[in-house]
């Protein structure tokens, strides 16, 4: 049912004819060829992203991201869940089920269901399959160049951009509003299913807000690539009311194992501060990848 939801949203958002043909024929796109230009981006962000590859952090952030993906997902996707090593506060999900969190989201979040709210957010791009509608609108861009833009700020700048070749206008990886709407609606059903208090996403949005408010520029990353006002908030709240107050209080809100994985984040060194472009890409035209992305 969810496979051919660009047609609709395409008739929707009245985008020109020709933008109307490309996303019915996303419609097209198998779940194997899904699958497939998820694993080759992400074989792309592996080579190009710095990411922590200790057994305690993976095995925490694999196990979480399960429990989330075991209670939403029905396509019987392999899932990957990753942790950047940025200081930067972001997110990503890729088409076919790989989703990243960069670290410096995990230090702000003080409890679990924060960081679940965020990647059942990220889960529900994926199930909802507007990964593969953006990757789809993205054709010819570098999206392992547009994520490393999205989840560092190597590209900060003109310079940095420059560098890289990569158009302004696809700098950040971007969700439409009515997606962020869709997987934040997603995200409180799936933090339920999965026992997890779904009061942790607009709690996780309070924090990016107010930091936006005292550290203005710290969060410009995260709010390029997923836009986030306060209307999402009480979009989410008013969504949780709906629930019972019994069933919301036997929901988890925090663990003794997301607080030991959040100190051994804290612990490690500093995360590397990305300053040159990625080999082999100077030279890369920048018409390239100019203006595809919403
Ligand atoms: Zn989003």
């Amino acid at each position: 049912m969810r496979a051919c939801v660009w047609t609709m949203r395409a008739t929707r958002r009245a985008v020109p004819a020709c933008l109307s043909a490309v996303l019915v024929a996303a419609c097209a796109v198998s779940q194997q060829q899904e699958v497939d230009l998820g694993a080759s981006t992400a074989a792309q962000v592996s080579a190009e992203l710095p990411l922590i590859r200790d057994a305690a952090v993976v095995n925490y952030i694999t196990a979480l991201g399960a429990q989330l993906s075991q209670a939403t997902d029905t396509r019987d996707l392999a899932w990957h869940f990753t942790v950047v090593d940025s200081k930067e506060v972001n997110a990503f999900a890729l088409p076919g089920g790989w989703v990243y969190v960069n670290r410096g989201l995990i230090e702000r979040a003080s409890n679990m269901s924060e960081l679940a709210g965020v990647m059942a957010h990220e889960i529900g791009h994926v199930t909802l399959r507007h990964s593969v509608d953006q990757m789809q609108q993205a054709q010819g861009a570098d999206m392992g160049l547009v994520l490393l833009c999205t989840l560092t700020k190597v590209c900060e700048g003109g310079a940095g951009q420059a560098a890289i070749g990569i158009g302004g206008s696809a700098l950040f990886a971007k969700f439409s509003r009515s997606d962020e709407a869709e997987a934040d609606v997603e995200a409180v059903a799936t933090t339920v299913k999965a026992g997890i208090s779904p009061y942790g996403i607009p709690s996780m949005f309070r924090i990016l807000l107010a930091e936006r408010k005292t550290n203005p520029g710290a969060l410009d990353a995260f709010f390029a690539s997923h836009p986030l006002e306060e209307d999402r908030i009480e979009h989410t709240e008013a969504q949780i009311a709906t629930y019972p107050a019994s069933e919301l209080q036997r929901l988890a809100k925090d663990s003794p194992a997301f607080q030991t994985f959040r100190r051994r984040l804290l612990a490690m060194p500093p995360s590397p501060a990305p300053k040159k472009a990625p080999a082999g890409t100077a030279q890369r035209p920048s018409t390239e990848n100019g203006g595809s992305l919403q």
